[in-house]
């Protein structure tokens, strides 16, 4: 975890990775400008990718967050949250006050899942919801093959199997680190399968999953539908359990509720302990709150945690994001987390922002930037040293105080509303396509305590 509390530059291995897993996974939503992209540092659990641009910013924020989380998180093995900043965002930045070691990363190679190290039993919270399931995994552990053989874990997505599943690994490995296990999504088993049978490599396929001790598939609703893959699991599971070998699933919903699938199966899935993961009440998600803010490495206050937990009613995941948000809503506006801070992270109340600013303070610190007067701002004078500095101005009035059109103008010089309507446009689409324009604006705002729009 070290690697991932202190600010860390992006070992080249891991951002290789993580494209990858992008390039194979990312089906229509990539762009040729991917390649542009660049990993700027990992804290916190953080990674923080600079786009091109802010229509790219844009881009990966809307479209592409899940894709880049699932391929940090797979291609170092650690819980991670990816936030995309462009040139401007950075240039706004304070400097980050040490270079850092790599990231570590876990290192294993072949197509088999690799462990997530932050997906362990003392990472995860038991509760009402989860009871069962939680339970039958830590007794598999304690005698693998023997209480609940097969185990069949189920429930919606975002609620917690994989992470049980990791867990089961991890606490197998450290019991018993010779015993042949092998874990696996249901989709790598397929696609094993299609291309030993594409090969004629359907006895190396079959020894490779007859001998191991553990066989553990994550969402086997992917064998729905194929009945080849059907019955070669069929018999795979028939090989494991007479030699009372462990078998554990997950599904996204009960054996008898996946569409498509032999009724054999449906049965065997059904022998053993059959246990739902179902979504986590109020104090389950306080725990899951707090546990992942320490599991990343930092504490989020008790009021901001139930906060968090009180706002979100839906999977852990969702909740991880939520969380993700407070702390970069933090970072970006260099304040500490905290409530008001959550608050307008989960868009509970409006930003501070429409609140208290007012017309006055904004000239005072553009007057401050530009070494221009008010006076000045408020003359008939077009000078660009002049006219730039009053757009500004009326720029940040027209997003940051409740003011119209027609009283703004009236601050400066009793102008017309036309006039500031123009100046808010030409600032507008000179955001665009100006980096230092967008970066002085931001600083601007900062310098306001407000966030950047
Ligand atoms: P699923 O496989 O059911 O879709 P995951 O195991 O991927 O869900 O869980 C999604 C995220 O939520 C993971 O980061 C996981 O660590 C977290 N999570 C889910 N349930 C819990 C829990 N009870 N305690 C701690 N973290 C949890
Ligand atoms: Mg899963």
């Amino acid at each position: 975890m070290e690697g991932l509390e202190t600010l860390a530059t992006v070992d080249t291995a891991v951002w290789q990775r993580i494209t990858q897993h992008v390039i194979a996974h990312g089906g229509n939503l990539i762009r040729p400008w991917f390649v542009d992209l660049d990993p700027i540092a990992m804290e916190h659990g953080l990674l923080e990718i600079q786009a091109p641009g802010l229509t790219e910013k844009d881009y990966l924020q809307k479209h592409a967050t899940g894709l880049f989380i699932d391929a940090a998180q797979t291609a170092t093995g650690h819980l991670v949250s990816v936030c995309f900043l462009a040139e401007a965002d950075r240039a706004a930045r304070p400097a980050p006050s040490q270079a850092a070691s790599p990231v570590a990363v876990s290192a294993e190679g072949d197509d088999e899942a690799p462990l997530n190290d932050d997906y362990t039993f003392a990472n995860f919270v038991a509760g009402p919801c989860n009871r069962l399931a939680h339970a039958a995994c830590q007794a598999v552990c304690e005698s693998p093959g023997i209480s609940y053989n097969p185990l069949f874990i189920h429930g919606d997505v975002g609620l917690g199997k994989t992470h049980l599943l990791h867990a089961v690994c991890h606490e197998l490995k450290r019991r018993r680190p010779e015993g042949r296990y092998c874990m696996l999504s249901c989709e790598t088993f397929v696609n094993h399968f299609i291309q030993a049978v594409e090969t004629g490599q359907l006895s190396q396929f079959r020894y490779r999953y007859r001998h191991v001790d553990v066989l553990i598939i994550d969402d086997v609703q992917f064998l729905s539908d194929r009945e080849q893959t059907q019955e070669e699991f069929h018999h795979t599971f028939n090989v494991l359990y007479q030699a009372r070998k462990q078998i554990i699933l997950s599904c996204d919903r009960g054996p008898a509720q996946i569409p498509h699938l032999e009724q054999r199966l449906v049965s065997r899935f059904s022998w053993g302990m059959v246990a739902p993961v179902d979504p986590p009440g109020y104090e389950t998600r306080v725990a899951i709150v707090r546990k992942k803010s320490r599991v990343r490495g930092f504490e989020l206050p008790d009021d901001v945690v139930r906060f968090v937990a009180g706002s979100i009613d839906s999977n852990p995941r969702v909740l991880e994001g939520a969380m993700t948000r407070v702390v970069m809503q933090a970072r970006a506006q260099d304040r500490p987390i905290d409530l008001s801070v959550a608050e307008e992270a989960l868009g509970s109340v409006e930003p501070q922002v429409r609140r208290e600013i007012t017309i006055d303070q904004i000239m005072d610190v553009v007057t401050g930037r530009f070494n221009v007067r008010v006076a000045d701002l408020q003359s008939k004078k077009r000078t660009r040293s002049i006219a730039f500095p009053r757009q500004l101005c009326m720029y940040l009035a027209r997003q940051l105080t409740r003011h119209s059109l027609e009283e703004v103008g009236g601050y400066f010089g009793g102008r017309d509303h036309t006039t500031v309507l123009h100046a808010n446009r030409t600032i507008e689409a000179l955001r665009k396509r100006d980096a230092e324009v967008n970066a002085l604006l931001i600083q601007l705002f900062k310098q306001l305590k407000r966030p950047s729009l």
